[in-house]
């Protein structure tokens, strides 16, 4: 049909057009589809503010844990899954609200204690800021609850511990370099007594004030010392330096520091050395000298610097040289008269001096003679200066034996002269200045042979800082 070929065609709007059943369709497609959309939404959001709220629970639980064990508070904490299991219980939101408030509960009825451990808190951090030097804000510190503030003092107590050790420490060097060196400043003194008397909180807290006094009194002593001309070669502006520095030592200690360096890096010497042909006489020699004090030492293997006819390990040759060019420098001479020793080197002097000794003292003595105790006096006499083999610090290669130089002076004068005077003076400080330190000196306790004055063992300089 013409008509119905040439039916004029609809605008594109009203060709689209469906029918109403399908925009139905599709209208409650859409709202089912927002619907769902909407609900895994608020859904997913309620998951993850049940995991947020029992992840807070777990961190309260684990905070306040030794009180939840001992049962004096209630915390449960579960995860969402499980309560959606168990829907009679809490939610993990209500869960966690009620642990806060069990916990408020807890916190009032502990409120004096938790006070009195958030002022502990400040004192202690007070006192370990003094210690440190360190300026100290009060406002720096929050109030704690009272289970961290209960593990908080633990450690800062024994931070505190740590710090009073080292202070103790930096007193006992005061008076250590008080004792030691002359005429220390009457004023600091007196403040050092006072400051003694206090007790232990109150030390703490003066301790900047104690170390501020300390610089200056080292000040205006060290240069009162330095004026004393201890030494050309120091000036007051290097004595100043040495003064703060070089560590002053008690006679004991020197003794210790110069073993442990006779003991480094060498070959430890365990076996008598045959010194007399019967077995009796060694035996009993051994014994008498075990009983002086004489102990086995270290015996050095490796290479040795030859400086005025004596052998030493290169380090120590070289501060030689150094100390004995500055005490020339101030006109005192010092001469090396013994330096390493080898084993055998040690059992002839000390048989050589034995002989000696021997005609002094009613000898020669036969080896019986000598096991039998009738060479004591002779055997006494030797042992004052000269170790028997093994046991001297000469096999290290760090010790010297030193003389002033005078061909006539007798070794055991030595304390007489001007030489031992400019090594020993200010706690021994030249020979310090040069890393030396003597090896038996005056008021050491019943150790080892009578005081050498003559003889010192390179340490090196760090181990007298
Ligand atoms: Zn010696």
């Amino acid at each position: 049909m013409p008509e119905q070929n040439n039916q004029p065609t609809l605008p594109a709007s009203q060709q689209q057009r469906l029918p109403l059943p399908l925009i139905i369709l599709i209208a409650v497609n859409i709202i089912v589809v927002t619907t769902v959309g909407v609900f895994v939404m608020v859904s997913f959001q309620r998951t993850r503010l049940d995991d947020e709220f029992y992840q807070q629970c777990v961190k309260l639980k684990n905070e306040y844990r030794v009180d939840v064990e001992a049962g004096n508070v209630d915390i449960f904490c579960t995860k969402r899954e499980w309560w959606q299991l168990n829907p009679k219980f809490p939610s993990p939101q209500i869960q966690y609200r009620q642990g806060v408030e069990n916990v408020d509960e807890l916190e009032k009825k502990r409120a004096g204690e938790t006070k009195e451990l958030n002022d502990r808190i400040v004192l202690l951090t007070q006192q370990i800021k003094s210690l440190e030097l360190q300026n100290y804000d009060p406002q720096d510190i929050q109030p704690l609850n009272y289970y961290t503030a209960l593990t908080t003092v633990d450690n800062l107590e024994s931070q505190l511990k740590q710090k009073q050790i080292e202070k103790d420490g930096f007193i006992r060097n005061i008076e250590k370099v008080i004792a030691t060196y002359p005429n220390p400043p009457a004023e600091f003194v007196n403040y050092l007594g006072s400051y003694k008397q206090k007790n232990i909180q109150q030390q703490n807290l003066l301790f900047p004030e104690i170390t501020a006094k300390w610089e200056q009194a080292q000040t205006t002593w060290g240069k009162e010392l330095a004026a004393n001309k201890l030494s050309t070669s120091v000036s007051e502006s290097n004595f100043l330096s040495f003064f703060s520095t070089i560590k002053p030592f008690t006679a004991q200690e020197f003794v210790e520091l110069s073993n442990k360096k006779t003991g480094a890096d060498t070959n430890i010497s365990r076996e008598d050395v045959q010194l007399f042909s019967s077995l009796a006489a060694n035996q009993y020699v051994q014994q008498f000298a075990s009983q002086q004090g004489y102990q086995f030492r270290a015996v050095y293997t490796g290479p040795l610097t030859e400086i005025q006819g004596e052998r030493l390990q290169s380090d120590t040759a070289n501060a030689f040289l150094a100390m004995q060019q500055a005490a020339n420098a101030d006109g005192i001479s010092l001469s090396l008269t013994s330096g390493y020793r080898l084993v055998a080197d040690q059992a002839e002097l000390f048989k050589q001096r034995f002989i000696q000794n021997s005609t002094v003292f009613g000898g020669p003595f036969s080896d019986e003679q000598i096991a039998t105790g009738l060479a004591d006096a002779a055997l006494a006499e030797t042992l004052k200066t000269t170790s028997i083999p093994g046991k001297s610090k000469h096999h290290s290669g760090f010790t010297v034996d030193i003389g002033d130089g005078s061909v006539n002076s007798k070794i055991v004068a030595f304390a007489d002269t001007k030489a031992y005077e400019w090594l020993a003076q200010y706690n021994f400080l030249n020979a310090k200045r040069f890393g030396f330190v003597p090896s038996y000196p005056a008021g050491v306790a019943q150790i080892g042979p009578n005081p050498e004055p003559w003889e010192y063992v390179w340490v090196g300089e760090e181990a007298v800082k």
